[in-house]
């Protein structure tokens, strides 16, 4: 990691600026404690009140401004004054191209205490690597015969050698690092033309890594598995379309949005990676104090990791699990402690191991 690593904040909308608070709180404890640690955090005030004051989601050099970072911390995004599709196309799409990001990275991995469908002596911690780029989400297609009896919609799949195979290396870079297998998820028994491709491009990159153990499974018979043996999972890659569908599989088979972090990834370093919760804006819980910031503070941990301080990572996520084994429990998770108690037994569970 760089002598200061430059941060991004942008809290958005909703519970975001809730979470991202006991996020940032954290940030400067840590910062405080360990001095081999120094951050720079800037805070941007680009949500939905900022599009009705101003009509865009940011400024016209929004993206420029944030391309000096080491990383964006993002909250969530979301108003019922602002169509949904301001926020996607206005504001986390054109991020996600313009830095490169096209690994979306999901943990899946049960803490201690949480309640799950799973039983109790499930251990289970995998990640979910998805496409981010291309793929099943495609701006090309389009719509005949609108208004007829014969009327028709094409969306095109659009999967490239390239953006299949930096997926797959990075999957399988990361298994190798981890000593984990790689599970390919595939539907190249019905898909006969993108999901086909897909496999070749995926076998051909795993022949750099025989010491990677690789199943390819239907993605169908996957959801499945994921209920029956998610503990066989090391690490799950994922065209775009699937892994959006298995990561919401994944985080509700470990406890739910309340607790689910993930990262948009750029893995060159050439461009910042932006970390964020899971969930969205929450805006029938916002403002009441009761959010649970453990998702906007896994997702800080997972920007660690990536500005490589694995051991930060680490020592957040055990101060996770320490604060829930305590019993601290927000309302999501069956309990009455607030926001504010959460992330302060957290930063207090965090300065018990600096
Ligand atoms: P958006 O459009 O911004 O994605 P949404 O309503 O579609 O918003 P979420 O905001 O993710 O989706 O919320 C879905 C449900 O989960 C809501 O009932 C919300 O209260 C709950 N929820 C989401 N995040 C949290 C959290 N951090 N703590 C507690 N409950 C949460
Ligand atoms: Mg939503």
């Amino acid at each position: 990691m760089k002598e200061t690593a430059s941060i991004a904040i942008l809290p958005g909308d909703g519970i975001g600026p809730e979470v991202m608070n006991e996020a940032v709180l954290l940030l400067q404890e840590i910062e405080d404690y360990d001095r081999t640690f120094s951050c720079e955090m800037n805070e941007f005030p680009w949500n939905s009140a900022y599009y009705l004051e101003h009509g865009r989601m940011m400024p016209a050099d929004g993206l420029a401004q944030l391309r000096s970072f080491d990383a964006i911390l993002f909250g969530a995004m979301g108003d019922s004054s602002v169509p949904d599709e301001v926020t996607v196309w206005d504001f986390i799409m054109p991020i996600r191209k313009q830095f490169q990001q096209y690994i979306n990275f999901r943990p899946v991995k049960k803490l201690e205490g949480i309640r799950s469908p799973l039983a109790e002596s499930e251990d289970v911690d995998f990640v979910i690597i998805r496409e981010n780029a291309e793929g099943e989400y495609s701006n090309s297609g389009g719509r005949l015969y609108d208004h007829t009896n014969e009327a028709m919609a094409i969306q095109n799949t659009i999967m490239t050698e390239k953006g299949i195979r930096r997926a797959a290396d990075f999957a399988f870079q990361y298994a190798k690092e981890h000593g984990l297998p790689v599970t390919s998820a595939t539907k190249s028994n019905a898909v006969i033309h993108s999901m086909k491709f897909w496999d070749e491009v995926v076998q051909k990159t795993a022949e750099a890594f025989p010491e990677i153990a690789l199943e390819k499974i239907y993605v169908d018979a996957l959801a499945a598995y994921f209920v029956q043996r998610p503990q066989s999972f090391g690490v799950v890659l994922a065209s775009n379309l699937f892994g959006d569908i298995l990561s919401d599989l994944g985080s509700a088979l470990v406890g739910g949005l309340g607790i689910s972090p993930s990262g948009n990834l750029n893995p060159s370093g050439d461009y910042p990676s932006m970390f964020e919760p899971v969930h969205g804006s929450a805006p029938d819980i916002a403002g009441q104090g009761i959010a649970n910031p453990i998702a906007q503070i896994w997702s800080a941990a997972l920007m660690l990791d990536h500005l490589g301080r694995k051991d930060l990572h680490d020592m957040v996520v055990t101060a996770i699990e320490k604060t829930l084994a305590e019993g601290y429990r927000t309302k999501d998770l069956g309990g009455e402690h607030s926001t504010k108690e959460m992330g302060e037994a957290i930063r207090a569970n965090v300065r018990k191991q600096l």
